[in-house]
């Protein structure tokens, strides 16, 4: 299915393809029949959606020659902490920009920030103000570096790229091949939904969609910002795809939809009943989600699912990108619950 001859190269790091499995009682609870892409078994350290973007961002860093990489997100970002570790099996350094509202005062090394620092990442902890001008923070610190002889690659956030976007261009493919192992070669219409952070995973899928030989559609739960917010961003990095790798198949843009209405207290930040939904979903089905994104997408899913239990169609591919190691930093925030 895929135009092989136009995919650009990759350094092959994430576990794929990882595990479609069944969500029996989860099903039977709902009444649709509910798989999850265990896009979390990508990695132990690695875990998650990310990693399938950074074997394309991570190869380009290479073949460009570059020595270090650059990136940014928020404190516990999975993204952060698997380029950090990405970059070592890359042969490369890293520098993450985290950001976190009192620079001088970082957070705990706890989590994906223990993790940045196993690895041995350069941190510089920066303002959600400085964050929002970060290109210029990427500029200055690249020079930072060019001034010393190295030489810095910069991965904008959540790897969402139009390249970052072959990563699930390919998941897309994968999941055709699992999908065909269960129903033969006459696919069933399935939708996938995930949860929308950077963007780069629903703008792969959409992309993976357009190109796939089966009825796909595309929801993204977005876990911050709102659905004109992260329009603008997959359709620009849509468009940035096709400019760079035209495909004949391709007629017109790729179709996705943002269900928008989930963001709740706000990115990271958690309500009651999402915490709840975690918890349950845990000893309804022994698979745990994360707090930031997989929560809030799973939490989304429901309540559209509860309106209207057709509003997905017959099969849904819910995609658990990942984001464990977030769970354990907000422990506390469990206590009434567990
Ligand atoms: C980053 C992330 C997402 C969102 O993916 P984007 O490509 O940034 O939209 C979803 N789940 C987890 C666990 C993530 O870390």
């Amino acid at each position: 299915m895929l135009p092989i001859d136009s995919m650009p190269p990759r350094i092959v790091m994430a576990n794929t393809p990882t595990p479609l499995q069944r969500m029996d009682r989860l099903s039977r609870k709902i009444g649709v029949e509910i798989f999850f892409k265990r896009d979390d078994f990508t990695g132990s350290e690695l875990s998650g959606n990310k990693i399938r973007k950074l074997e394309f961002l991570m190869a380009e860093a290479r073949a460009k020659g570059a020595d270090t990489v650059l990136s940014c997100g928020g404190a516990q970002s999975n993204h952060c902490r698997a380029v950090a570790l990405a970059a070592i099996r890359a042969g490369l350094s890293s520098l993450l920009l985290l950001r976190t509202d009192d620079p001088d005062h970082p957070p705990a090394s706890e989590g994906n920030i223990l993790l940045d620092a196993l690895a041995g990442a350069e941190i510089i902890w920066i303002t959600p103000e400085h964050y929002r001008q970060r290109d210029r923070i990427f500029a200055r610190e690249a020079d930072r570096l060019k001034a010393l002889g190295r030489k810095p690659y910069i991965i904008p956030e959540g790897g969402s790229t139009a390249l970052g976007a072959w990563g699930y261009v390919c998941a897309v493919d994968e999941l055709a091949e699992d999908l065909k192992r269960i129903d033969g070669d006459e696919v069933k219409p399935t939708t996938v939904i995930c949860a929308t952070g950077s963007g780069g995973t629903t703008a792969g899928l959409a992309l993976g969609a357009r190109l796939s030989d089966f009825p796909m559609r595309v929801a993204g739960v977005n876990v911050c910002d709102d659905r004109d917010y992260f329009v603008a961003i997959i359709d620009g990095i849509c468009e940035e795809f096709d400019r760079i790798w035209p495909m004949e198949k391709a007629a017109g843009p790729p179709a996705y939809e943002i269900v928008d209405g989930y963001v709740g207290r706000g990115y990271a930040l958690s309500r009651p009943e999402e915490l709840a939904a975690i918890r349950d979903l845990v000893r309804l089905e022994g698979v745990v989600l994360d707090p930031v994104y997989t929560g809030k997408a799973y939490v989304g899913m429901l309540a559209e699912l509860a309106k209207d239990r057709k509003r997905f169609g017959k099969r849904i591919v819910f995609v658990h990108t990942g984001g464990l190691f977030g769970l354990f930093p907000i422990a506390g925030q469990f206590a009434e619950l567990i």
